[in-house]
């Protein structure tokens, strides 16, 4: 019994009919899984493929978690390329779209750092992006991550792949350790597993192989 409705979920009514605005009504198996254990503040090591759900697995624990009223950073999404953060901020504002003024920022490489910087000063509730660009941001201090309380990493293995993980450890690094960190992979590589242990505490595994 993997499906299972959002309204199981301990939800804002508001919320909720957002959801189904969206189209969405049964959890994918990802989000069954992932969802009542992230809404209850549980660190986790998920595995799932690609198209299976995930942002919105970690989208919908970020939301509720928001203050609307605080303009700093609460969230950092890191995840391994530009348009996957570009499709992951698109996502996320779709979530929040009910909720007041939720500005989701993408901090990306490959592109100037000029506007980003503009766009920080302005304040952001959700920052998604590169860890070599947001590394970057740290070095220049331009971001601000006393109040984040969630780290997600998105396409960790992938993020691996590509050299990431002296940013992605500094990163760490400087966030709060009173924090909750979710990390998605499509695998579990022995190199994801060490830095699973490094950034996660006592995390739940969790693994949705079926896209349905
Ligand atoms: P992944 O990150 O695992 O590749 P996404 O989060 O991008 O997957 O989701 C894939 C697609 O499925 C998106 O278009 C998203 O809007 C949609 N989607 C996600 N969850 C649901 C759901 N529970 N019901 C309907 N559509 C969903
Ligand atoms: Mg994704």
């Amino acid at each position: 019994m993997s499906s299972q409705n959002f309204s199981s979920l301990d939800l804002a009514s508001d919320f909720l009919d957002n959801l189904k605005s969206l189209g969405y009504h049964t959890m994918t198996p990802i989000q069954s899984q992932a969802l009542p254990l992230a809404l209850a503040g549980q660190d986790l090591l998920a595995k799932g493929k690609t198209g299976s759900g995930k942002t919105a697995a970690f989208g919908i624990c970020l939301a509720r978690k928001l203050r609307p009223s605080v303009s700093r950073p609460q969230s950092i999404v890191l995840c391994p390329t530009r348009e996957l953060a570009d499709q992951i901020a698109t996502e996320l504002r779709r979530l929040a779209r009910r909720m007041p003024n939720i500005k989701v920022l993408t901090l990306t490489g490959g592109i100037p750092i000029g506007p980003q910087l503009r766009s920080l000063a302005h304040g952001a509730h959700i920052v998604v992006g590169t860890p070599g660009r947001i590394a970057d941001h740290l070095r220049k201090r331009s971001l601000d991550l006393r109040n984040v309380n969630t780290l997600v990493l998105d396409e960790a293995d992938r993020m691996l792949d590509m050299g990431f993980i002296e940013s992605v450890e500094c990163i760490v690094q400087q966030l709060p350790t009173k924090r909750q960190t979710l990390l998605f992979s499509a695998t579990f590589p022995d190199n994801i597993l060490e830095l699973s242990q490094k950034i996660l505490s006592n995390p739940v595994r969790i693994e949705a192989e079926s896209n349905n």
